[in-house]
């Protein structure tokens, strides 16, 4: 442990006793967790900003921003590293405390148009923060949204119950595309700390402010929402009456 303030829980003394000797026995992933079910516990990492997991054999050097390095078997080291030090490490009995107030993953078969029109009426929130909210859905931050919104041609402040079963299911569609089309590319590198990801390539919207719009050509327009930056095509995401 190089910066033991990354162990959310336990004590990092604690964590490292009880790491010792267990058997990773899956890679799984939860909104935005990574889900290490072990023999005798569950690791879980939340990558934040800058997070980054590899494998490499153990006499490789030392990273400059590795924070936590488990020693695998037969010569290999699991090692999280993290520039800007957002991310953490659970090592719990049951995940469920913590991943059980997650909302439904957009990518799993039981998210339906329907389940989404049913929640979404369910709400009286601004689309923007409501997708943000983890309990809402699991796994949508800021770029994700941005982007899903403006496949679903729907303004961020749009209230949530005013969606019809047509926009919820172009909502439905452009969440998981956005979230696809993300994967595929490795995720996005806003800035020097994290550079895997080319997604930041293809941004139809996120920090675009001022840009033509890929679709009509309208500049897009950025505005604040609960403290984060929002972006959107004023033409094909027209502001709803009565809010704004
Ligand atoms: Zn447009």
């Amino acid at each position: 442990m190089r910066w033991p303030r990354h162990i959310g829980e336990p004590a990092p003394g604690a964590f490292r006793r009880r790491i010792r000797q267990q058997t990773i026995q899956g890679v799984l992933r939860r909104g935005k967790y990574l889900v290490l079910p072990l023999s005798d516990a569950c690791l879980l990492v939340h990558l934040k900003m800058s997070g980054d997991l590899v494998v490499v054999p153990s006499d490789s050097p030392a990273g400059r921003f590795d924070r936590t390095v488990l020693h695998l078997q037969s010569g290999w080291d699991l090692r999280f590293s993290d520039a800007r030090k957002f991310g953490r490490l659970f090592l719990v009995t049951d995940p469920s405390p913590r991943l059980g107030a997650l909302g439904p993953d957009p990518l799993d078969e039981a998210f339906t148009p329907e389940a989404l029109h049913h929640r979404l009426t369910a709400h009286r929130r601004a689309l923007k923060p409501l997708l943000m909210d983890q309990s809402f859905v699991a796994g949508l931050g800021n770029i994700y949204t941005d982007e899903a919104l403006h496949l679903a041609h729907l303004h961020p402040l749009l209230p949530s119950h005013r969606l019809g079963t047509e926009d919820a299911r172009r909502l439905w569609n452009g969440i998981r595309e956005t979230l696809q089309e993300g994967l595929r590319r490795n995720g996005s590198s806003i800035d020097w700390v994290y550079r895997g990801g080319e997604y930041q390539n293809h941004f139809r919207v996120y920090q675009r402010g001022g840009e033509p719009c890929p679709v009509c050509g309208t500049p897009i327009e950025r505005i604040v929402q609960a403290q984060r930056s929002t972006h959107f095509c004023p033409r094909c995401q027209p502001e709803p009456r009565g809010v704004g």
